[in-house]
Protein backbone atom coordinates (compact mmCIF):
# COMPACT_ATOMS: atom_id res chain seq x y z
CA UNK A 1 0.00 0.00 0.00
CA UNK A 2 1.31 3.03 -1.17
CA UNK A 3 1.62 6.18 2.00
CA UNK A 4 -2.32 7.07 2.67
CA UNK A 5 -3.03 10.85 3.89
CA UNK A 6 -5.38 10.41 6.72
CA UNK A 7 -6.93 13.90 8.03
CA UNK A 8 -9.37 14.65 11.13
CA UNK A 9 -10.66 17.54 11.13
CA UNK A 10 -11.19 18.04 15.56
CA UNK A 11 -8.64 16.95 18.32
CA UNK A 12 -11.81 16.39 21.10
CA UNK A 13 -12.87 13.09 22.28
CA UNK A 14 -13.00 11.55 18.79
CA UNK A 15 -10.78 12.70 17.03
CA UNK A 16 -7.77 12.18 19.15
CA UNK A 17 -9.21 8.64 20.48
CA UNK A 18 -9.41 8.06 16.33
CA UNK A 19 -5.74 9.75 15.38
CA UNK A 20 -4.20 7.64 18.49
CA UNK A 21 -6.12 4.28 17.51
CA UNK A 22 -4.95 4.84 13.58
CA UNK A 23 -1.34 5.58 14.81
CA UNK A 24 -1.12 2.19 16.45
CA UNK A 25 -2.60 0.62 13.94
CA UNK A 26 -0.80 1.91 10.75
CA UNK A 27 3.19 2.10 10.51
CA UNK A 28 4.32 5.97 9.53
CA UNK A 29 5.44 5.00 6.41
CA UNK A 30 1.74 3.17 5.63
CA UNK A 31 -0.16 6.26 6.89
CA UNK A 32 0.49 9.95 7.75
CA UNK A 33 -2.24 11.10 10.38
CA UNK A 34 -2.91 14.90 10.33
CA UNK A 35 -4.94 16.22 13.07
CA UNK A 36 -6.81 19.88 12.95
CA UNK A 37 -7.94 21.87 15.94
CA UNK A 38 -8.56 25.49 16.57
CA UNK A 39 -7.14 25.37 20.05
CA UNK A 40 -4.95 23.45 22.42
CA UNK A 41 -7.13 22.85 25.38
CA UNK A 42 -8.64 19.84 25.40
CA UNK A 43 -11.55 20.08 27.93
CA UNK A 44 -12.72 16.30 29.94
CA UNK A 45 -16.63 17.62 29.48
CA UNK A 46 -18.16 15.38 32.31
CA UNK A 47 -15.76 17.41 34.42
CA UNK A 48 -17.67 20.53 34.25
CA UNK A 49 -20.74 19.36 35.42
CA UNK A 50 -19.07 19.79 39.21
CA UNK A 51 -17.27 22.99 38.66
CA UNK A 52 -20.32 25.26 39.11
CA UNK A 53 -20.96 22.93 42.71
CA UNK A 54 -16.54 23.43 43.81
CA UNK A 55 -16.20 19.91 43.36
CA UNK A 56 -13.35 20.77 40.28
CA UNK A 57 -11.54 23.38 38.86
CA UNK A 58 -11.48 24.49 35.23
CA UNK A 59 -7.04 23.70 35.52
CA UNK A 60 -7.66 19.65 36.73
CA UNK A 61 -9.80 19.37 33.26
CA UNK A 62 -7.72 20.43 30.92
CA UNK A 63 -5.20 19.52 28.97
CA UNK A 64 -3.10 20.06 25.83
CA UNK A 65 -4.25 18.77 23.02
CA UNK A 66 -0.69 18.25 21.30
CA UNK A 67 0.04 15.91 24.52
CA UNK A 68 -2.73 13.62 24.37
CA UNK A 69 -1.74 12.48 20.34
CA UNK A 70 1.05 9.71 19.86
CA UNK A 71 4.18 10.71 18.36
CA UNK A 72 3.94 10.30 14.72
CA UNK A 73 0.71 12.62 15.09
CA UNK A 74 0.90 15.90 12.81
CA UNK A 75 -1.31 18.60 14.94
CA UNK A 76 -2.64 21.86 13.02
CA UNK A 77 -3.58 24.41 15.73
CA UNK A 78 -6.31 25.82 12.90
CA UNK A 79 -9.69 26.91 12.25
CA UNK A 80 -11.26 24.96 9.47
CA UNK A 81 -12.48 27.01 7.07
CA UNK A 82 -14.02 24.39 4.26
CA UNK A 83 -13.88 20.67 2.92
CA UNK A 84 -13.52 20.32 -0.69
CA UNK A 85 -15.37 17.06 -1.44
CA UNK A 86 -15.28 17.23 -4.56
CA UNK A 87 -11.02 17.67 -4.57
CA UNK A 88 -10.61 15.55 -1.53
CA UNK A 89 -8.67 18.80 0.51
CA UNK A 90 -9.16 20.89 3.58
CA UNK A 91 -8.57 24.05 3.40
CA UNK A 92 -7.75 26.11 6.68
CA UNK A 93 -7.18 29.83 8.28
CA UNK A 94 -3.58 29.99 7.69
CA UNK A 95 -4.53 29.02 3.87
CA UNK A 96 -2.73 25.43 4.33
CA UNK A 97 -4.51 23.13 1.60
CA UNK A 98 -4.63 19.46 3.11
CA UNK A 99 -5.13 17.07 0.69
CA UNK A 100 -6.32 13.43 1.98
CA UNK A 101 -7.42 9.70 0.99
CA UNK A 102 -9.44 9.31 4.21
CA UNK A 103 -11.08 11.97 5.93
CA UNK A 104 -12.69 11.69 9.47
CA UNK A 105 -15.41 14.20 11.02
CA UNK A 106 -14.91 14.90 14.61
CA UNK A 107 -16.08 18.73 15.04
CA UNK A 108 -18.34 18.12 17.77
CA UNK A 109 -21.70 20.40 17.92
CA UNK A 110 -21.58 24.44 18.46
CA UNK A 111 -23.46 26.05 21.38
CA UNK A 112 -25.44 28.69 19.69
CA UNK A 113 -26.90 30.31 22.85
CA UNK A 114 -27.39 33.81 20.38
CA UNK A 115 -30.23 31.79 18.54
CA UNK A 116 -32.73 32.38 21.72
CA UNK A 117 -33.95 35.77 22.15
CA UNK A 118 -32.61 37.43 24.64
CA UNK A 119 -30.55 34.81 26.32
CA UNK A 120 -27.07 36.28 25.92
CA UNK A 121 -28.67 39.86 26.20
CA UNK A 122 -28.40 41.80 29.45
CA UNK A 123 -28.47 39.33 32.32
CA UNK A 124 -25.88 36.51 30.74
CA UNK A 125 -23.38 35.46 32.80
CA UNK A 126 -24.85 37.43 35.78
CA UNK A 127 -28.56 35.72 35.82
CA UNK A 128 -27.86 33.70 33.06
CA UNK A 129 -25.66 30.62 32.98
CA UNK A 130 -24.47 27.77 31.26
CA UNK A 131 -22.10 25.50 32.37
CA UNK A 132 -21.49 23.59 28.68
CA UNK A 133 -18.47 25.63 28.74
CA UNK A 134 -15.01 26.41 31.14
CA UNK A 135 -16.02 30.14 31.40
CA UNK A 136 -19.52 29.80 31.81
CA UNK A 137 -19.51 26.48 34.37
CA UNK A 138 -16.78 28.88 36.46
CA UNK A 139 -19.68 31.74 36.42
CA UNK A 140 -22.20 29.73 37.65
CA UNK A 141 -20.05 28.57 40.23
CA UNK A 142 -19.45 31.92 41.32
CA UNK A 143 -23.43 33.07 40.93
CA UNK A 144 -24.29 29.69 43.07
CA UNK A 145 -21.74 30.71 46.02
CA UNK A 146 -23.54 34.03 46.10
CA UNK A 147 -27.05 32.19 45.57
CA UNK A 148 -29.39 32.89 48.71
CA UNK A 149 -32.43 31.12 48.22
CA UNK A 150 -35.52 31.83 45.56
CA UNK A 151 -36.25 30.32 42.19
CA UNK A 152 -33.68 28.15 40.10
CA UNK A 153 -34.38 27.19 37.25
CA UNK A 154 -32.81 24.55 35.24
CA UNK A 155 -33.85 24.49 31.05
CA UNK A 156 -32.37 22.93 27.76
CA UNK A 157 -33.61 24.87 25.08
CA UNK A 158 -34.17 22.07 22.85
CA UNK A 159 -32.79 18.44 21.79
CA UNK A 160 -30.42 17.36 20.79
CA UNK A 161 -27.85 18.06 23.39
CA UNK A 162 -24.37 16.55 24.50
CA UNK A 163 -24.88 14.55 26.95
CA UNK A 164 -29.02 14.71 27.34
CA UNK A 165 -28.49 13.59 31.34
CA UNK A 166 -26.07 16.46 31.97
CA UNK A 167 -28.87 18.74 32.99
CA UNK A 168 -30.76 16.55 34.91
CA UNK A 169 -27.54 15.84 36.95
CA UNK A 170 -26.87 19.79 37.65
CA UNK A 171 -30.99 19.44 38.93
CA UNK A 172 -30.44 16.34 41.11
CA UNK A 173 -26.66 18.44 42.16
CA UNK A 174 -27.86 21.88 43.19
CA UNK A 175 -30.73 19.84 45.48
CA UNK A 176 -27.81 18.39 47.24
CA UNK A 177 -25.97 21.61 47.41
CA UNK A 178 -28.51 23.63 48.48
CA UNK A 179 -29.79 21.18 51.11
CA UNK A 180 -25.95 21.10 52.28
CA UNK A 181 -26.16 25.01 52.30
CA UNK A 182 -29.12 24.47 54.77
CA UNK A 183 -31.18 27.08 52.16
CA UNK A 184 -32.83 24.21 50.13
CA UNK A 185 -36.30 24.97 51.82
CA UNK A 186 -35.95 28.50 50.57
CA UNK A 187 -35.50 27.53 47.16
CA UNK A 188 -37.96 26.62 44.50
CA UNK A 189 -36.06 24.48 42.06
CA UNK A 190 -37.85 23.85 38.50
CA UNK A 191 -36.76 21.27 35.79
CA UNK A 192 -38.18 22.50 32.30
CA UNK A 193 -37.43 20.37 29.11
CA UNK A 194 -38.97 20.31 25.55
CA UNK A 195 -39.36 16.61 26.43
CA UNK A 196 -42.57 15.08 27.18
CA UNK A 197 -40.57 13.85 30.22
CA UNK A 198 -37.26 13.81 32.28
CA UNK A 199 -36.11 11.73 29.60
CA UNK A 200 -36.42 10.65 25.98
CA UNK A 201 -36.34 6.81 26.79
CA UNK A 202 -39.60 5.59 28.96
CA UNK A 203 -38.53 2.87 31.59
CA UNK A 204 -35.71 5.90 32.65
CA UNK A 205 -37.81 8.60 32.65
CA UNK A 206 -40.04 7.03 34.89
CA UNK A 207 -37.19 6.12 37.24
CA UNK A 208 -35.83 10.10 36.65
CA UNK A 209 -39.03 11.49 37.16
CA UNK A 210 -39.66 10.09 40.44
CA UNK A 211 -36.11 11.13 41.55
CA UNK A 212 -36.85 14.80 40.86
CA UNK A 213 -40.06 14.44 42.48
CA UNK A 214 -38.34 12.64 45.40
CA UNK A 215 -36.19 15.86 45.53
CA UNK A 216 -39.02 18.27 44.92
CA UNK A 217 -37.69 18.88 41.96
CA UNK A 218 -40.70 20.91 39.67
CA UNK A 219 -40.78 18.81 36.67
CA UNK A 220 -42.47 21.45 33.40
CA UNK A 221 -42.50 19.14 30.04
CA UNK A 222 -42.83 20.13 26.60
CA UNK A 223 -41.62 23.70 27.49
CA UNK A 224 -39.86 25.11 24.39
CA UNK A 225 -37.94 28.20 25.52
CA UNK A 226 -38.39 31.17 23.12
CA UNK A 227 -36.97 34.38 24.63
CA UNK A 228 -35.51 35.34 27.93
CA UNK A 229 -35.49 38.48 30.06
CA UNK A 230 -32.93 38.55 31.85
CA UNK A 231 -32.90 41.48 33.74
CA UNK A 232 -36.52 40.52 34.73
CA UNK A 233 -35.99 37.28 34.98
CA UNK A 234 -38.57 35.38 33.07
CA UNK A 235 -38.39 32.79 30.74
CA UNK A 236 -41.52 32.26 28.18
CA UNK A 237 -42.03 29.25 26.10
CA UNK A 238 -43.47 29.62 22.34
CA UNK A 239 -46.67 28.87 23.88
CA UNK A 240 -46.81 31.94 26.08
CA UNK A 241 -45.96 29.90 29.48
CA UNK A 242 -43.71 31.87 31.51
CA UNK A 243 -41.32 30.70 34.17
CA UNK A 244 -40.02 33.29 36.97
CA UNK A 245 -36.41 32.79 37.94
CA UNK A 246 -33.77 34.56 39.99
CA UNK A 247 -31.36 31.83 38.74
CA UNK A 248 -31.20 30.52 34.94
CA UNK A 249 -28.98 27.66 33.86
CA UNK A 250 -29.71 26.88 30.41
CA UNK A 251 -28.14 24.65 27.82
CA UNK A 252 -28.45 26.00 24.95
CA UNK A 253 -29.30 25.26 21.06
CA UNK A 254 -26.47 22.80 19.47
CA UNK A 255 -26.00 22.78 15.81
CA UNK A 256 -22.71 21.46 13.53
CA UNK A 257 -19.87 23.53 13.05
CA UNK A 258 -20.22 26.55 11.30
CA UNK A 259 -17.76 25.10 7.99
CA UNK A 260 -20.28 21.98 8.12
CA UNK A 261 -22.07 24.73 6.56
CA UNK A 262 -19.89 26.35 4.33
CA UNK A 263 -18.72 23.20 2.74
CA UNK A 264 -21.55 22.24 -0.11
CA UNK A 265 -22.62 18.66 0.28
CA UNK A 266 -21.12 18.26 3.88
CA UNK A 267 -24.49 18.60 6.38
CA UNK A 268 -28.16 18.74 7.09
CA UNK A 269 -29.70 21.72 7.58
CA UNK A 270 -28.18 21.59 11.25
CA UNK A 271 -24.88 21.12 10.35
CA UNK A 272 -24.65 17.70 11.45
CA UNK A 273 -22.96 15.23 9.02
CA UNK A 274 -25.29 12.25 7.74
CA UNK A 275 -23.58 9.08 8.96
CA UNK A 276 -24.27 5.43 7.99
CA UNK A 277 -25.35 4.13 11.55
CA UNK A 278 -23.49 1.14 11.92
CA UNK A 279 -20.31 1.52 9.70
CA UNK A 280 -20.05 5.04 10.09
CA UNK A 281 -18.69 5.95 6.88
CA UNK A 282 -20.98 8.70 4.98
CA UNK A 283 -23.13 8.77 2.26
CA UNK A 284 -20.77 11.88 1.20
CA UNK A 285 -18.20 10.23 -0.35
CA UNK A 286 -16.79 6.57 0.33
CA UNK A 287 -13.47 8.18 1.94
CA UNK A 288 -15.52 10.47 4.20
CA UNK A 289 -16.32 9.10 7.97
CA UNK A 290 -17.91 10.80 10.78
CA UNK A 291 -18.12 10.09 14.86
CA UNK A 292 -19.54 12.09 18.09
CA UNK A 293 -21.59 14.56 18.33
CA UNK A 294 -20.81 15.93 14.86
CA UNK A 295 -23.14 13.00 13.04
CA UNK A 296 -26.78 12.65 12.66
CA UNK A 297 -27.32 9.39 14.21
CA UNK A 298 -29.98 8.86 16.15
CA UNK A 299 -28.60 8.08 19.82
CA UNK A 300 -27.33 9.95 22.79
CA UNK A 301 -23.83 12.27 21.81
CA UNK A 302 -22.04 11.35 24.66
CA UNK A 303 -17.94 10.41 24.88
CA UNK A 304 -18.94 6.42 25.72
CA UNK A 305 -21.09 6.58 21.92
CA UNK A 306 -18.21 8.56 20.50
CA UNK A 307 -15.66 5.89 22.38
CA UNK A 308 -17.31 3.01 20.83
CA UNK A 309 -18.20 4.20 17.42
CA UNK A 310 -13.89 5.44 17.28
CA UNK A 311 -13.66 1.12 17.04
CA UNK A 312 -15.34 0.94 14.11
CA UNK A 313 -14.71 3.31 12.42
CA UNK A 314 -10.56 2.86 12.61
CA UNK A 315 -11.52 -0.62 12.16
CA UNK A 316 -13.39 0.47 8.93
CA UNK A 317 -10.84 2.85 7.87
CA UNK A 318 -8.16 0.22 7.49
CA UNK A 319 -10.75 -2.03 5.66
CA UNK A 320 -11.92 0.90 2.76
CA UNK A 321 -8.16 1.15 2.52
CA UNK A 322 -7.72 -2.33 2.13
CA UNK A 323 -10.61 -2.63 -0.43
CA UNK A 324 -12.36 -4.63 1.93
CA UNK A 325 -16.42 -4.98 2.86
CA UNK A 326 -16.87 -2.20 6.24
CA UNK A 327 -17.69 -3.72 9.49
CA UNK A 328 -21.32 -2.80 9.97
CA UNK A 329 -20.76 -4.00 13.81
CA UNK A 330 -21.75 -0.54 15.65
CA UNK A 331 -25.24 -1.27 17.51
CA UNK A 332 -25.79 2.16 18.92
CA UNK A 333 -24.03 1.22 22.11
CA UNK A 334 -24.09 4.33 24.52
CA UNK A 335 -23.47 4.22 28.26
CA UNK A 336 -23.86 7.04 30.86
CA UNK A 337 -23.37 7.49 34.99
CA UNK A 338 -25.94 9.98 36.15
CA UNK A 339 -25.13 11.98 38.97
CA UNK A 340 -27.94 12.37 42.00
CA UNK A 341 -26.33 13.96 44.76
CA UNK A 342 -25.20 12.36 48.33
CA UNK A 343 -22.43 10.71 47.00
CA UNK A 344 -24.60 8.50 44.17
CA UNK A 345 -25.10 8.04 40.79
CA UNK A 346 -27.63 5.79 38.06
CA UNK A 347 -25.59 4.31 35.02
CA UNK A 348 -27.84 3.78 32.07
CA UNK A 349 -26.79 1.63 29.07
CA UNK A 350 -28.47 0.72 25.68
CA UNK A 351 -28.69 0.90 22.15
CA UNK A 352 -30.35 2.22 19.02
CA UNK A 353 -32.80 -0.89 20.15
CA UNK A 354 -32.73 -1.20 23.80
CA UNK A 355 -33.61 1.51 26.01
CA UNK A 356 -32.44 1.78 29.20
CA UNK A 357 -33.31 -1.93 31.18
CA UNK A 358 -32.66 -2.51 35.12
CA UNK A 359 -30.14 -5.17 36.05
CA UNK A 360 -26.45 -5.04 36.00
CA UNK A 361 -23.77 -3.80 33.80
CA UNK A 362 -22.12 -5.69 32.14
CA UNK A 363 -22.68 -8.73 33.43
CA UNK A 364 -25.00 -10.22 36.32
CA UNK A 365 -22.15 -9.52 39.33
CA UNK A 366 -21.87 -5.69 37.60
CA UNK A 367 -22.74 -2.23 38.35
CA UNK A 368 -26.56 -1.73 38.77
CA UNK A 369 -29.01 -0.30 36.50
CA UNK A 370 -31.21 2.67 36.53
CA UNK A 371 -30.56 2.25 40.67
CA UNK A 372 -28.59 4.46 43.17
CA UNK A 373 -25.33 3.53 44.16
CA UNK A 374 -22.16 4.75 45.52
CA UNK A 375 -20.29 2.10 43.21
CA UNK A 376 -21.90 4.08 40.18
CA UNK A 377 -20.84 7.44 41.96
CA UNK A 378 -17.57 6.10 42.25
CA UNK A 379 -17.46 4.84 38.59
CA UNK A 380 -18.14 8.02 37.87
CA UNK A 381 -15.14 9.76 39.41
CA UNK A 382 -12.87 7.08 38.00
CA UNK A 383 -13.94 7.34 34.86
CA UNK A 384 -11.72 10.87 34.79
CA UNK A 385 -8.56 8.79 34.95
CA UNK A 386 -9.61 6.19 32.57
CA UNK A 387 -10.56 9.06 30.02
CA UNK A 388 -6.66 10.37 30.13
CA UNK A 389 -4.91 6.86 30.20
CA UNK A 390 -6.75 4.28 28.38
CA UNK A 391 -9.72 5.85 26.18
CA UNK A 392 -7.87 8.97 24.42
CA UNK A 393 -4.70 6.68 24.21
CA UNK A 394 -7.26 4.37 22.08
CA UNK A 395 -6.16 1.23 24.52
CA UNK A 396 -8.84 -1.93 24.75
CA UNK A 397 -10.74 -1.77 27.48
CA UNK A 398 -12.61 -4.69 28.28
CA UNK A 399 -16.06 -5.03 28.49
CA UNK A 400 -16.42 -1.75 27.10
CA UNK A 401 -17.37 -2.44 23.24
CA UNK A 402 -19.32 -1.01 20.34
CA UNK A 403 -22.12 -4.31 21.01
CA UNK A 404 -24.41 -3.97 23.47
CA UNK A 405 -24.28 -6.16 26.49
CA UNK A 406 -27.65 -8.27 27.30
CA UNK A 407 -26.22 -10.77 29.75
CA UNK A 408 -26.98 -8.59 32.96
CA UNK A 409 -30.13 -6.80 32.11
CA UNK A 410 -33.57 -7.41 32.78
CA UNK A 411 -35.79 -7.28 29.92
CA UNK A 412 -39.07 -5.55 29.94
CA UNK A 413 -42.15 -5.76 27.54
CA UNK A 414 -42.72 -2.60 26.49
CA UNK A 415 -45.70 -1.68 24.09
CA UNK A 416 -45.10 -0.04 20.71
CA UNK A 417 -46.83 2.58 21.45
CA UNK A 418 -44.93 3.95 24.27
CA UNK A 419 -41.32 2.45 22.35
CA UNK A 420 -41.69 5.39 19.74
CA UNK A 421 -42.42 8.38 22.65
C1 LIG B 1 -21.39 19.32 30.72
C2 LIG B 1 -21.13 18.07 29.93
C3 LIG B 1 -21.14 16.84 30.56
C4 LIG B 1 -20.91 15.68 29.83
N1 LIG B 1 -20.92 14.47 30.49
C5 LIG B 1 -20.73 13.34 29.80
C6 LIG B 1 -20.74 12.08 30.48
O1 LIG B 1 -20.88 12.00 31.70
N2 LIG B 1 -20.57 10.96 29.73
C7 LIG B 1 -20.40 11.01 28.38
O2 LIG B 1 -20.24 9.95 27.75
N3 LIG B 1 -20.38 12.19 27.71
C8 LIG B 1 -20.54 13.35 28.39
N4 LIG B 1 -20.51 14.55 27.73
C9 LIG B 1 -20.47 14.57 26.25
C10 LIG B 1 -19.08 14.37 25.68
O3 LIG B 1 -18.15 15.25 26.26
C11 LIG B 1 -19.14 14.58 24.17
O4 LIG B 1 -20.19 13.81 23.65
C12 LIG B 1 -17.85 14.16 23.49
O5 LIG B 1 -16.80 14.99 23.92
C13 LIG B 1 -18.00 14.21 21.97
O6 LIG B 1 -16.77 14.07 21.34
P1 LIG B 1 -16.51 14.74 19.92
O7 LIG B 1 -15.13 14.36 19.53
O8 LIG B 1 -17.62 14.44 19.00
O9 LIG B 1 -16.60 16.31 20.20
P2 LIG B 1 -15.61 17.23 21.09
O10 LIG B 1 -14.92 16.40 22.12
O11 LIG B 1 -16.45 18.34 21.55
O12 LIG B 1 -14.52 17.72 20.04
C14 LIG B 1 -14.81 18.52 18.93
C15 LIG B 1 -13.56 19.33 18.61
O13 LIG B 1 -13.69 19.97 17.34
C16 LIG B 1 -13.06 21.22 17.40
N5 LIG B 1 -13.63 22.07 16.34
C17 LIG B 1 -14.93 22.33 16.09
N6 LIG B 1 -15.05 23.11 15.00
C18 LIG B 1 -13.80 23.34 14.54
C19 LIG B 1 -13.28 24.07 13.45
N7 LIG B 1 -14.05 24.71 12.58
N8 LIG B 1 -11.93 24.10 13.28
C20 LIG B 1 -11.11 23.44 14.14
N9 LIG B 1 -11.57 22.72 15.19
C21 LIG B 1 -12.88 22.68 15.38
C22 LIG B 1 -13.37 21.72 18.81
O14 LIG B 1 -12.44 22.70 19.22
C23 LIG B 1 -13.30 20.43 19.63
O15 LIG B 1 -12.03 20.24 20.19
C24 LIG B 1 -20.68 15.74 28.43
C25 LIG B 1 -20.66 16.99 27.80
C26 LIG B 1 -20.88 18.15 28.53
C27 LIG B 1 -20.84 19.49 27.85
Amino acid sequence: MSRKQIVILGAGTGGTMTANRLRRRFDPDEAEIHVVDRDDRHVYQPGLLFVPFGLADVEEIVRPRRRQLRGGVVFHQNEVEEVRIERDEVLLDDGTVLPYDVLVVATGVRLQADETEGLTGAGWNERVFTFYDPEGAEALRGALERFDGGRLVVNLVDMPIKCPVAPLEFAFLADWHLRERGIRNRTELVYATPLDGAFTKPIASEHLAGLLTEKEIELVTEFNAGEVDGIGGTLTSYDGRELDFDLLVTVPLHGGAPYVERSPGLGDALGFVPTDKQTLQTPVKPNVFALGDATDLPISKAGSVTHFEAEILTENIARYLAGEELDAGYDGHANCFIETGFHKALLIDFNYDTEPLPGHFPTVFGLPLLRESRLNHLGKLAFQWVYWHALLPGREIPGLGPTMPTAGKKRIPVSPERRTR
